[in-house]
Parts: structure tokens; sequence; C-alpha cells
């Protein structure tokens, strides 16, 4: 979860180098993108609106709604545009004109067909008429496809790519946010930001070169982010550090594998004391990692907690499911 590259993220909101992360829109491709969140992400944390939800769901970003886009369901182009249609063959060839209802004998017909040479008369009964006020008038929509004249027309959304005609909620909708850091967002990068500084501090202090956020390589060549990255050369003993909040069996397996193909030695900093997963004990001990805790004093001490998994209180099925709640009184 507290990759390098969600770190880098969230103190570039907290430094306030980014004050807020607003999607851009091609207007060519109808496509949205993040791209001063994506700057700040790595490769690995994957799509960047997946990792600002996850952080939205987390509270660690609040979110605004910004706008609605829809997506076409049959070419995936994004950006469909609103238009009206005829109800009986769905051609968005309409045009909006008024329609004319002779009170007397009820004949309706449009505009141009009561308007003679120099004055208004009825088609039907011929009665002459003074003006057009003489006669009731409602708007109206006429298809020029199939000719079919209705009194309210479909709403309907149009791919700009495919040129397809879909009801809006056949379409796929999509809500577009703005993301800012929350109280919870600045208080969870001073943590991280603290534990990672004491981490260095301590490694240096028995004579480690540390390099802060920068990439080992794993077994498969690929760069792997990592929080730090400690060397001695004299006595050729290298250490990664990683620092999380509740790290899961996840974090724990990967910082493993990430150190055991750099041949270093691994260190697990929590911020919260707590690692989540049942079997994790295990895993630390046979792998020998050290975990540290970072207190309330801002010291780190060799102590950590096992907690049972639990489902995040703020995931986005969890506040529907209570919009849906029967209401008490
Ligand atoms: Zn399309
Ligand atoms: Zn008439
Ligand atoms: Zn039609």
């Amino acid at each position: 979860m507290a990759s390098p590259g969600t770190v880098r993220l969230l103190t570039a909101l907290w430094e306030g180098s980014l004050d807020e992360i607003r999607p851009t829109l091609d207007v060519d491709t109808g496509e949205v993108t993040y791209p001063d969140a994506t700057q700040q992400l790595d490769e690995r944390d994957g799509e960047t609106f997946d990792v600002l939800e996850t952080l939205a769901e987390r509270d660690l970003l609040y979110r605004e709604f910004q706008e609605k886009q829809y997506i076409c369901p049959r070419c995936e182009a994004k950006g469909m545009q609103y238009t009206t249609a005829c109800p009986t063959c769905e051609s968005p060839q309409t045009i909006r004109t008024d329609r004319f209802r002779h009170p007397d004998c009820g004949y309706e017909g449009l505009r141009e067909q009561f308007v003679a040479e120099d004055d208004v008369m009825c088609p039907d009964c011929e009665a002459h008429l003074e003006s057009l006020k003489h006669l009731e008038s409602d708007a109206a929509h006429i298809c020029e496809d199939c000719e079919n004249v209705f009194e309210t027309p479909e709403h309907r959304l149009r791919c700009r790519e495919c040129l397809y005609v879909a009801p809006p909620l056949q379409t796929i909708e999509r809500i577009l946010y703005r993301y800012y850091i929350s109280d919870q967002g600045v208080q969870w990068v001073e943590e991280q930001l603290t534990a990672r500084q004491l981490v260095v501090e301590l490694l240096e202090a028995r004579k480690f070169e540390t390099t802060i956020d920068t990439t080992v390589t794993n077994e498969s060549e690929e760069e792997i982010p990592v929080h730090v990255f400690a060397h001695d050369d004299l006595l050729d003993d290298r250490i990664i550090a990683a620092v999380h909040e509740r790290p899961d069996e996840n974090d724990v397996r990967e910082l493993q594998s990430v150190a055991s193909d750099a041949d270093a030695r691994a260190t697990l900093v929590t911020t919260s004391g707590e690692i989540v997963g049942n079997a994790i004990a295990d895993v630390i001990a046979a792998n020998g990692m050290s975990v540290l805790r970072l207190t309330k004093n801002d010291t780190l001490r060799r102590e950590y907690k096992i907690v049972e998994e639990t489902d995040a209180p703020n995931s986005f099925v969890g506040r529907i499911a209570d919009i849906f709640k029967p209401q008490n009184g």
C-alpha cells in the first residue's frame, strides 16, 4: 500500500508542490488522465485512477465531484455527446418546431400549413383567421428520417467514434473527481517521512551509506522502487527498509523477495505497530526480518503486534450498503 510512489505523491500534496489532483480530458479522444499524479507514481503502482480511489477510500485523500463522463458500450470510446432522438426510429436527426391547432375544427398542422400568401387560413375548414394567435400551439419535433411528429424526443448519448446512439442507462457512467490531501493524509505522510528519516539516521549511525526513495534490480532485471537502500562497502552488507502503516502479508513477502534478490537484509517499519495476517509471524521469523515500530515519541522500537484482517470501513461497497440500509424511525 505505502509504495514509494504513493509516499512521493502524498508528499507532493503535503508540501504543496502539488495543490490538488485534477483530471485532464483529451478533447480529441475523450480520455481522462491525471498527469500530475501519474508523474509522481511508479509504473508498478498500476492505474493512477485506481491508486487515487484507494487513497480516497482510506480517507488519505478527499475528493470533489468535477463532472460525469459516459463511455460507449460498443467501442469503449470516452466522452459521448448528448443528443435528442426520434422515439420511433432512434434517428438523432430531429428538428424542434411548433405544432398549431385550429380549436374550432380540431385540425393540427405546422406553421407553414396555416400561413397562406397574405393571410392565415385553416387548410381543413378553410376559415380565415386574423393571425396565428387564434390557433393553439405546442412544441413539436419532426424526424427527418421517418417523418414522425412527436411531443417529447428521447434522451440519447452518441459516440463520437463509432456514432452509436444509446440510451444513457445503457452507457458506462464514470464520475470524475478532483483529489486533495485530507487531515488524515497529512498525518499519514508525516508519520511515513518521520519513520523513514529515523531508519536512515539509525543506519547512518551504524556507518551505512543510505539512499532514500531509490530502486534496486530484482532477479528478472526489473527496477523495483524501495523506500531506503543502505549498504556498507567494507563489510559488503546491504539493508532494504520499507515503511508501512499496517503492512499485510503481501507487503511482507514483497519486501522479503526484493531483499533476497538484492542480497540484502530486510527491515520493516510500521507506523501503527500492527501487521495484518495470521500466518505472518512464521514468514518474519523464517527470514530473519527486523521489524521496528514508530512510537508516539518519534523513536523506533523493536516490536509489533499481529492483527486479523478486517474489511476496510470506508470501502465503496460499504458506503453504498449504508445508503441502502433500511432507515429506522
Ligand atoms: Zn462507440
Ligand atoms: Zn379549421
Ligand atoms: Zn424517426
